[in-house]
Parts: C-alpha cells; structure tokens; sequence
C-alpha cells in the first residue's frame, strides 16, 4: 500500500510567507541576493527548520547546504531534493523557495506519516542559483556539477569588485573549492520541486508539470565601440553611433530566433548600456547582454552563429568595433524516465492531474544531470508570473507539488 503523505500546507504557507519577509527590500518585495545579510538571515531560518525536523545539516565550502533523513542503509547514495533561496532584486516569495521548504514539507509529511526510506533523502539548498551577484546563474549546482571549475569561480567578481574568495569567508564559509564538486554517485536521483515560471499549466487547468527536458541556455556580452561627438555638431555622414549598431544587432537577434521555426527557440537582449547616456550625446559606447535557449543545443547554436555573422556584418558595415564574450553556453539536459514514471505514478495516486513538458527556464536541475539522474515538478504560478513581487502559487497548487513529491520521495527511497 502507498504512503500516503500527511501534509501540513497552512504551516508550510506561513514558512514561505516568514522567509519572504527576510528581505533587503520592504516585504512582499523579496530581495535575496547570495552572502547579502538577508541571506544569511534566510539561511538560518531554513536550517533550523531542518534542525527541527530532526535532519543533519552541512555546508560545502560555498554554502550549498545539505539537510538528511537518514534512511534505514545509510550506506547507500541519498535521493536529494531541493532548490534555492535566493531572488532577483525585486523578486516574489515562490520563486526556489517551494522546492526548498516544500522538499522539506515532503520530507516532514513522510515522517508524520510513519514512512521510513531505506536510502537517506537529502534537501539541498543550493548558493547563488540567480546571477545577480557573480553574473552566471547556478554557481552553486555549477560548481557541484564540475561545469563551473575552483579557478574559474575564483575569478568571479561582484559589481563593487569583491571576488568569491572574501564573500564567501565574510559569509562564513570556508574550505576548498576543489571539495564543492560532487561525485558522480553522490546523490543516487535528484528531483527539484518548481513554480513553471510560464503560464501553461494555470491556462489548461492542470496541477503539475512533469519536465522532460531543460532547455539549453547560452549567454553572449557584446561590446561595440563607436566614436562620440555632439548631437548637433556631428552630421550623419560618417557617425559611428554605437547604440544605431547595436539596434541592428538586437533585431537580428530577433530574425534570428524567429528564423528556426521552432517554438522552442527564444532570443532575449536584457541589458543594453549606453555610454554616455546623454540626449545630446552620439553613444560611443553600447554593451550588450543576450540570452539564447532552445530545448536542441544545435539549434540554439545556429542563432549565436547568425549573431556573430551578424556582429561581423555590422562592424564592417559601419565602422564600429564588435567584441563578444560568451559568459555561457550550456547543453540541455533530459530528465530521468524512471523519476518521470514514479512522478507520473504518484499523481495519479494522489488524484492531480499532471502533463509532460519542457523547462524554458534553466535551473540548478540542469547542472545537477552532471552527476545524478534528476527530473524536476512544476506547478502553476499566476498568470505565468515570476521575478516579480506580484508572483503568486495557492496554497492548493503548492499542495499538490509537495504531495506529489512526497509520494515520489517514498517510491524513489522505500
Ligand atoms: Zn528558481
């Protein structure tokens, strides 16, 4: 007979709700940005949760954090589960924090309900899955999955110049780098509860995504250098307006993207500064940030092959200097059938309705496929909205994902 989870969802809304409030910005705004007071702040509170719920808590040398239920063999690789806590500036309350107090809800509803794993299930929190601070996205789950090497981690910088080595010391963390990467066989499955950060699942009704595939994400810094002068003073013939190249380079992005036919293939300029950003200044100088995903790391390559010709072109063409920088180009990664068939099994057991899909957005799941079959749950988020304070999950939608992540959790370990 199936474990049947005993959850506690008012208490589990009133956690999210208490970290929430940890906040460097005026609650609801959540801003949690990695080594910031609030998230050390955030830290504390998750691990004494942890520590409530009797799990044994450690950190690595960057403040990943592990939280385990021993199983009855605890010789053998744990089942994780897990997520982040940190947020965007000017983020909402849902966004990595269901997987990480929600994987513990599972963990505590699977205790109340009597149930011993046989493998330990361990909650993982991981450090820096947003990029505000260092500029890439997943350092944490980047650095566990060997993606991300001690050197090149040490040679991360924050805006105000501060490296990895002092923020995470100031922190508190300690230890080598080398000791962050985990090997594979550590975890014996992986599985991170998510809001879909899209709007699919609310439109059609449905409780839960099954995610088969993590979209590939790619990261391009384009720098072009013009020649300034005053806006009346220099005629047209002749400019070289840095930010005129830089909107020829955004709209190839677009043609680009639009050019594969494919619906997964999505081009995204964020960032565009201008230099120097007066009205009656020709811009001499633009940088540029793009982001390119696609669920075929071939495709997704195409589109960055047509953005460099197209940087070439543009250079050429207008006498403008084009340097690119690629921050990131990372593979897609497929989820575990057999997780995905225990996923499925299990919501069916609890009576929620579940579709396959794929993730457009990149998680710490994405680096852990480095070293672990992993599979990762959604569930609807309002209107698909998210990084945003106006980002919403009910507390019946949260339910149903930690529901179903405790039944996984018990096929996986029992
Ligand atoms: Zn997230």
């Amino acid at each position: 007979m199936a474990t049947e989870p005993k959850l506690e969802i008012d208490a589990l809304f009133a956690e999210l709700t208490a970290l929430a409030c940890i906040s460097e910005a005026k609650p609801p705004v959540v801003t949690r940005v990695v080594f910031s007071e609030a998230d050390l702040r955030a830290r504390a509170y998750v691990k004494g949760l942890c520590a409530d719920a009797g799990l044994a808590v450690h950190e690595d040398a960057i403040g990943n954090t592990f939280a385990r239920w021993q199983g009855a063999m605890p010789e053998l690789a744990p089942v994780g589960t897990g997520s982040h806590i940190d947020a965007i500036p000017n983020a909402g309350s849902y966004d990595g924090t269901v997987g990480v107090l929600g994987g513990l809800e599972a963990i505590r509803a699977l205790q109340r309900a009597g149930f011993r794993p046989r493998r330990s299930i361990e909650l993982v929190i991981f450090t820096a899955e947003e990029p505000t601070r260092f500029g890439i996205g997943c350092l944490g789950s980047r650095m566990m999955g060997h993606v991300l090497t001690p050197a090149a981690a040490l040679a991360l910088r924050d805006k105000q110049g501060n490296g990895l080595e002092e923020l995470r010391s100031q922190a508190g963390f300690a230890g080598a780098l080398e000791t962050v990467a985990l090997p594979a066989g550590r975890f014996h499955q992986f599985v991170e509860l998510h809001i879909e950060q899209g709007p699919l699942l609310e439109q059609e009704g449905i409780d839960l995504g099954l995610v088969t595939h993590i979209a590939a994400p790619a990261s391009l810094r384009i720098n072009i250098e013009g020649e300034g002068g005053h806006a009346g003073g220099k005629l047209m013939p002749g400019r070289k307006d840095a930010l005129a190249a830089a909107a020829e380079l955004i709209l190839a992005l677009e043609s680009a993207a639009k050019s594969t036919g494919a619906i997964d293939t999505v081009g995204t300029v964020g960032v565009c500064e201008v230099f120097p950003g007066a009205v009656n200044s020709i811009p001499s100088r633009v940088r540029l940030e793009t982001d390119v995903r696609d669920t075929d790391g071939a495709r997704r390559d195409s589109v960055l092959d047509a953005l460099h010709g197209a940087c070439a072109d543009v250079a050429q063409r207008r006498g403008v200097t084009i340097t690119t920088e690629l921050v990131n180009a990372d593979p897609p990664a497929f989820c575990d059938p057999a997780i995905l068939a225990a996923m499925e099994a299990s919501a069916a057991e609890a009576g929620r309705s579940a579709k396959r899909m794929v993730s457009r957005a990149y998680h710490d799941s994405l680096f852990m496929t480095r070293i672990a079959p992993v599979a990762m749950l959604f569930i609807p988020c309002r209107g698909g909205v998210s990084h945003r304070p106006d980002e919403y999950a009910s507390p019946e939608w949260i339910a149903g994902g930690v529901d179903v992540l405790a039944r996984t959790l018990a096929k996986l370990t029992g």
